[in-house]
């Protein structure tokens, strides 16, 4: 039998082994500066691409939620866990995303697990993109549904598989991400919408990535296409560009009762705090604002700044370096990281094998000083 030590010590050799970083800054001052090992990191590797996790103004909406409702919320929202926060924060999504209702969860990745898992079943066809997000892949094996895959935004094969599934009895439903998360790319979203309304299967959309990024009111690349009436389901989180936590599903009335009523992580879950939702929404309210407003044109001049110095073309805030092997993708970023820079390794099996990379991540909060200080320092590691 293979021991425990013996798996890693195999995960060491491939240069595949993870381990926790610590951050430990007493307090933050931003999000795009950490404290690891004792020195000053500017951080390139944050989700929170608006610096909301740290603004006053939330920060404040927390604490008015812990004082008014305290810091747990007692059982899961089937019994006693739903309150008038989390009803605002649902009725608020709905609305924006001009759907019947919505539904919010912990996290994202037990909104993906869940949804996906108690909106198909056996009998039923998943087709999901290539490089669909590991919660919307684990919600799909847990559904017990046929699982087939397209390569990345192809729309040909994704064609096929329609065809194919759509003579079966069962539900087929297409899975894709409006942002992805690791190459920062967008989805092909008009052009699938057509196929899926072609083929009558639904489709469910997260825009994990694109929440507080696209869109005039940065709803999303559903609001910045004018598409959000045609997908079946609206997915998103709200701990990246929201800074809080959660994740949310916006769709019919219909879709949102039978995900009560089935998906085992809503269910089988205390609720999350009624002050998480209460700043959650107080952290929407900001993203539609003319200040959410201002913090995207700001992050959208740091990507334009970065992309053209790299001259390569960049469709959100994540901007991925690619690398090769493991090994490069590592002693790249530790090199880096020595400079005070943090960009970390991304490596199978979060990205399919010898696709390697840093991911760097741009948020409002970067300085051009900043900037220029990664570009010189990448610039010295290619050559
Ligand atoms: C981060 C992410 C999730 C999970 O969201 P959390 O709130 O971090 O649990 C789901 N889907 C995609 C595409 C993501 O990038």
């Amino acid at each position: 039998m293979r021991s425990p030590s013996e798996e890693l010590k195999q995960l060491d050799e491939l240069a595949l082994r993870r381990s926790l970083k610590w951050v430990d800054s007493e307090s933050y001052a931003s999000s795009r500066h950490i404290d690891l090992d004792g020195r000053k990191i500017i951080n390139f590797a944050s989700n929170d691409y608006l610096g909301l996790s740290q603004h006053p103004s939330l920060k404040q909406a927390m604490i008015e939620g812990v004082q008014r409702w305290g810091v747990g919320s007692s059982a899961s929202r089937l019994i006693t866990g739903s309150s008038i926060a989390h009803r605002a924060l649902e009725d608020f999504i709905a609305e924006k995303k001009h759907c019947q209702a919505a539904l919010t969860f912990s996290t994202g990745y037990a909104t993906a697990v869940g949804s996906v898992s108690a909106l198909v079943g056996k009998g039923d066809t998943i087709i999901l993109d290539k490089l669909a997000h590991a919660s919307l892949i684990d919600g799909a094996r847990l559904s017990g549904a046929t699982i087939r895959v397209f390569p990345h935004n192809g729309l040909e094969k994704l064609e096929r598989l329609l065809d194919g599934s759509v003579r079966n009895l069962g539900r087929t439903l297409v899975i894709i991400e409006s942002v992805y998360s690791m190459d920062g790319d967008v989805a092909e979203l008009e052009k699938i919408i057509e196929l899926k309304n072609k083929y009558g299967a639904l489709l469910l959309v997260d825009e994990a990535h694109g929440l507080g990024i696209y869109g005039e009111q940065g709803l999303g690349l559903s609001e910045h296409l004018n598409c959000s009436d045609k997908i079946d389901i609206q997915m998103g989180t709200l701990s990246k560009s929201a800074g809080v936590a959660g994740g949310y599903i916006a769709s019919s009335q219909d879709i949102i009762d039978l995900v009560v009523n089935k998906a085992r992580s809503f269910i089988y879950s205390t609720a999350p705090s009624a002050a998480q939702a209460h700043t959650a929404l107080a952290a929407l309210r900001l993203i539609i604002s003319e200040e959410g407003k201002e913090l995207r044109s700001s992050l959208w001049k740091n990507i334009s700044y970065l992309t053209e110095k790299m001259e390569c073309e960049a469709q959100s805030a994540i901007i991925p370096w690619h690398v090769g092997s493991s090994e490069d993708a590592l002693t790249v970023s530790n090199r880096l990281l020595k400079e005070g820079l943090y960009t970390p390794a991304i490596r199978y099996p979060t990205v399919p094998k010898n696709t390697a990379r840093l991911r760097i991540t741009l948020t409002a909060d970067h300085r051009q000083e900043e900037i220029d200080l990664l570009l010189n320092k990448m610039i010295n590691l290619k050559s």
